[in-house]
């Protein structure tokens, strides 16, 4: 009966379990927000577009749209805004991949992408890392379309530009690159955009500048990309960022000095995090995100997760295939770091 009147569709899909959002107090350490708040110019700004609530919002995200052309010296016509990076990636899977064409990815990357291969009906097909989880060179040799998350997630690590450019360059297809952690020192392809006609940059404001809770992201692209994602857009939900997130997103992008900070912040208290942990005798990924890949030996990270827990520490624990040792751990503020520290001392 449970499932009596849903489709066939929805009866057969396993959807992405997200990192839980616990109703206590813990140091939260699991699903990569920032540790710190966003631009006080956000909040001011929001305010502000409460009083225009009636109106239905411009549905290409209007003056957040505007900010992001400017901030990346581009023009409106190569930016698609939508609700959190989760939405750009969906539209951008169902605009630019086909069912006959493989989509090629890392094994090791953001467990949407099979979910929403899943649902589009997209065969998508893993490209191995190397033993230390990083992009080897000619791995995408002859794919036809490509979705690269970059920093890689869980592992925080950030392929260099002259491996970027050869898997931009070796796909015939699109290449989407998805820099959800952009910002906490990794090099981006978005200045690339207008050099590849088969590039598609995905940003978004949750990690970096602090917004996971206003939903608001952003694709850059040359036009032809770009109108492909807005004929999707408009065939689903005209009015995907509302006034809110257009305010208070276009506000966030427009105070490069304090994202600037914030950024540098969580650069140093990672780290220096790393580093503890290393002298602890954990393996720990190199990263260019605002969080920590760890592997735990003895205990093994399973045991590891609970232990923290119980310490009132929360990280992620993903428990399958090649990294099910690993942990993942967000960059906090450097009280949460230390006490995350020292947990570890007394685990280990
Ligand atoms: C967090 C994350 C997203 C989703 O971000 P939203 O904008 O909050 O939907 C997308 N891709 C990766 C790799 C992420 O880590």
């Amino acid at each position: 009966m449970e499932k009596a009147y849903w489709s066939a569709k929805a009866r057969a899909l396993r959807p992405y379990t997200a990192g839980e959002q616990p109703r206590e107090k813990l140091i939260k350490l699991n699903t990569n927000e920032n540790a710190y708040p966003p631009s006080p110019r956000v909040t001011a700004a929001v305010a502000e577009a409460a009083a225009d609530l009636r109106l239905y919002p411009p549905s290409d995200g209007g003056i957040f749209r505007e900010a992001a052309a400017q901030l990346h010296g581009l023009d409106t016509t190569q930016i698609f805004c939508a609700n959190g990076s989760d939405e750009v990636l969906a539209q951008a899977f169902l605009a630019l991949f086909d069912p006959d064409r493989p989509v090629y990815t890392l094994d090791v990357t953001y467990s949407f992408y099979p979910v929403w291969a899943d649902l589009f009906g997209l065969e998508l097909r893993t490209v191995p890392l190397d033993k230390d989880y990083a992009v080897m060179p000619g791995s995408f040799a002859g794919a036809g379309a490509v979705v690269l998350t970059n920093p890689n997630a869980p592992t925080g690590m950030a392929a260099r530009p002259g491996l970027l450019r050869e898997i931009i360059e070796g796909t015939d297809g699109p290449v989407i690159i998805d820099e959800a952690y952009a910002g906490f020192g990794s090099h981006s392809a978005l200045p690339w955009v207008g050099e590849y006609d088969n590039l598609l940059v995905v940003r978004t404001l949750s990690k970096s500048y602090s917004l996971a809770g206003l939903r608001a992201a952003y694709a850059a692209g040359q036009p032809h990309l770009i109108t492909a994602l807005e004929t999707i857009r408009n065939s689903y939900n005209s009015y995907p960022v509302d006034r809110l997130a257009a305010a208070g997103a276009a506000a966030a992008l427009r105070d490069e000095a304090w994202h600037k900070e914030c950024c540098g912040r969580i650069m140093k208290t990672r780290d220096r995090t790393r580093q503890a942990l290393i002298d602890l005798g954990h393996r720990v990924l190199p990263s260019e995100a605002n969080f920590l890949f760890v592997e735990c030996t003895d205990p093994d990270a399973a045991s590891m997760f609970q232990a923290l827990r119980d310490r009132g520490i929360l990280v992620r624990y993903f428990g399958s295939g090649r990294t099910r040792n690993f942990l993942r751990v967000t960059i906090g503020t450097d009280d949460d770091m230390d006490a995350f520290i020292k947990a570890m001392e007394h685990i280990s």
